[in-house]
């Protein structure tokens, strides 16, 4: 029986003490609680893909990414869930002794871990090599690294469903962007939705996204690149520093890669002022709380 999700999302209130006297109320859409593994955002991309491989009776998942990637584990988990076979593309080689925790629970799901040079990982969407993979594996319906296909942005338009209209303006983080393309394109214009890159130099995200926006309207000013704390994955003291006393204040769990560092910038950005006084805040909790493992000794949670 299939049992993902094993709970609704909710929408916790932050401790007005974070965020007061800047503005009206800052909110978390909780996505993170919906299952340990399957976490957040990952399982409204993974949805519509796993619907298109048993539809169309393929014998399982193929997918792309790094060995601490949300996305991996949560395909691993939702295949093996569906009874599908799975294959994860990893980027980079490592032995089987020496798995990172990620991998360790990919494979515990049932995952077969291909491992990749850096230089054959960058030709990841590219057809030919993809056509060399499927000539490998026949029968894998191949879902690329993030779920950034048009299944992944179809289903993450679901996440919207979850955001009730007083909020003014709606936070996520950006990965692929496929997140944030599926909310922005299922909300009412009115409603601003901002992305953070946890990335250094993120701004190419902007090309990548705009294409898919379907609205008529700019999302240049609506994503930000300054807080990646040194780049994708990398964190600083300052950064476990604030998780744990954003746990203290708000007993929520955030996630080093992703949600940690957005919180960082929305804290900052509303201490300086840049939403009005008037803003209803709803920040999404997009889940990864796995990848906390290999800094589970620097935090209180
Ligand atoms: C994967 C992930 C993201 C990025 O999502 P995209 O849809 O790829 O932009 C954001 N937050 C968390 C916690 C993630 O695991």
């Amino acid at each position: 029986m299939v049992t993902i999700p094993k709970s609704e999302p909710y929408i916790q209130a932050l401790n007005k003490d974070w965020y007061c006297p800047f503005v009206q109320e800052v909110s978390m859409l909780r996505l993170d609680v919906i299952h340990p593994v399957v976490s957040g955002n990952k399982w409204y991309k993974l949805k519509e893909n796993v619907h298109q491989a048993i539809k169309y009776e393929y014998k399982g998942i193929l997918t792309f990414g790094g060995a601490y990637s949300n996305h991996l584990v949560a395909a691993a988990a939702t295949a093996n869930e569906y009874g599908l076979q799975s294959i994860g593309i990893i980027r980079g080689k490592y032995a089987s002794n020496n798995l990172s925790p990620t991998l360790e629970s990919c494979v515990a799901y049932g995952m077969k871990l291909i491992f990749v040079s850096k230089e054959d990982y960058a030709q990841r969407a590219d057809e030919q090599w993809l056509t060399f993979l499927l000539n490998e594996y026949p029968g894998y319906f191949v879902i690329p690294e993030g779920g950034a296909n048009k299944w992944g942005r179809d289903g993450a338009k679901a996440i919207a469903a979850y955001i009730p209209q007083g909020y003014t303006d709606i936070c996520i983080s950006v990965g692929t962007g496929t997140s944030y393309i599926g909310i922005v394109n299922a909300l009412p214009p009115e409603q601003q939705v901002y992305g953070y890159i946890p990335m250094k130099g993120g701004n190419y995200m902007k090309d990548i996204i705009t294409p898919f926006i379907d609205k008529d309207q700019s999302i240049a000013p609506a994503l930000f690149d300054k807080w990646h704390f040194g780049g994708f994955g990398k964190w600083s003291k300052e950064l476990t520093d604030f998780m744990n006393s954003f746990y203290d204040i708000n007993k929520i769990p955030l996630d080093m890669v992703y949600t940690a560092k957005m919180m960082y910038g929305i804290q900052e950005q509303i201490r300086q002022g840049t939403f009005p006084f008037q803003s209803k805040i709803l920040c999404i909790h997009s889940g990864g709380l796995q990848g906390n493992a290999s800094i589970a000794h620097l935090l209180t949670y």
